[in-house]
């Protein structure tokens, strides 16, 4: 059972109640987990229900204006200003079970999409930061039927190749070769054209791409395993249906900034944004912004991974040391094998016990190097809305 950090204190419909499970569908599970070679089953999380007035209001930011955070589930957040400049990173609805993963076919399933994700037709770019299915099988029904057909899909070069039959080339930017390092400047693209962003261009939003790395998937018999890696060099002529053909490619983090409407210089509000937890000594890149980028503003939203932390040193602290961020929430922390209409679970194979030590962790650094700065709990749950409120009148 998880502790009280995620027992809701209100939870009339049930939604989220421990349900006793088929001892058919116990022993599946039981069977997929050791296939996978995990070694816990996954729980029953007890979380508040999220609803349509279920917004977290975050006191945040003096002469900033407010921001609408609205997490969607897995790598999934919309993020919107009150300027309606508005950006989208990948959500995922589909949740093929964990044999179907393993072992079988599977394509997008629309209609889940469609129940459960918000209009995002105002969106300026869909973020994507690595190709595996569970960020980047959605994104071709999104890119072509849910966002303006001009918006362009910021994802890695793998992830043009693994899509390029679904969208025309100019749809699509590759970051790779923008992507800043702890010691390479990068290129920040202007949304919405995905051009190098300028003051003149007088884009209210930019961004930049992070080298980043993922972390392995599981442990098994002393043993981290990392699944579906690799690159492509060509387009694929086919739509992969396995999950294995959702190649990871370069991993990157995303720094986002929104610009005052008023002064196209300055910055009004940045996040951090990973869909992967990252090593710290990666060579392919730690998600480290650099430096001389942190002097000109701080990141006010850390938004960060939790899936697989436990199996990286030192993550997330190294990135939050290095990035020293106003709020941390927490997000791809809930199973994406199941309905996600359903309870909701932690992901298989990983202990619910061990999100606990997570959030200690983070609470115990910002207690001793970053008392200024605020874990936003509970997690968000898929749905829910985080209201930066600022203090400038729109
Ligand atoms: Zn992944």
């Amino acid at each position: 059972m998880v502790d009280v950090l995620f027992v809701p204190k209100n939870d009339p419909q049930g939604r989220y109640a421990r349900k006793p499970m088929k001892r058919y569908a116990w022993m599946l599970s039981v069977m997929l987990l050791v296939y996978v070679g995990c070694a816990h089953p996954s729980k029953h999380v007890h979380h508040k229900v999220p609803g349509p007035s279920d917004i977290i209001q975050v006191k945040c930011c003096k002469n900033r204006s407010p921001m609408m955070v609205q997490y969607l589930g897995v790598g999934g957040v919309l993020m919107r200003s009150s300027h309606r400049v508005a950006v989208l990173t990948a959500p995922f609805y589909t949740n093929p079970s964990l044999l179907h993963t393993a072992a079988g076919k599977f394509v997008a399933k629309t209609e889940r999409l469609e129940k459960n994700l918000p209009p995002v037709h105002d969106v300026l770019g869909l973020l994507v930061g690595h190709s595996h299915y569970d960020h980047l099988l959605e994104v071709p029904y999104i890119a072509n039927n849910r966002i303006h057909q001009k918006t362009r899909v910021f994802l890695n070069q793998t992830g043009k190749h693994t899509i390029a039959l679904t969208l025309p080339p100019q749809r699509m930017v590759a970051v790779n070769r923008f992507a800043a390092t702890e010691t390479q400047a990068g290129v920040w693209l202007g949304l919405p054209s995905g051009k190098p962003w300028s003051p003149q261009s007088k884009e209210l939003l930019k961004i930049l791409a992070i080298r980043s790395n993922h972390a392995p998937h599981f442990s098994a018999l002393g043993r981290k395993i990392k699944l579906y890696n690799g690159t492509y060099r060509k387009d694929l002529k086919t739509i992969p249906q396995q999950a294995e053909q959702w190649r990871e490619g370069q991993t990157h983090a995303f720094l986002m900034d929104w610009m005052d409407p008023k002064q196209p210089n300055k910055v009004d509000f940045r996040v951090y944004y990973n869909d992967a937890s990252s090593d710290a000594k990666h060579p392919e890149g730690n998600g480290h912004v650099p430096d001389a980028v942190l002097r000109t503003k701080s990141v006010d939203l850390a938004l960060l991974c939790a899936a697989s932390h436990n199996l990286v040193d030192g993550y997330p602290e190294h990135i939050l040391k290095h990035i020293q961020p106003k709020y941390i929430a927490l997000i791809h922390w809930e199973s994406f094998f199941q309905d996600p209409n359903k309870p909701l679970r932690i992901v298989p194979g990983y202990p619910p016990t061990r999100l606990n030590p997570l959030v200690k962790r983070v609470q115990r650094w910002i207690r001793s190097s970053s008392p200024q700065t605020q874990l936003l709990l509970p997690f968000p749950v898929p749905g829910q809305k985080l209201r930066f409120l600022g203090t400038t009148a729109q």
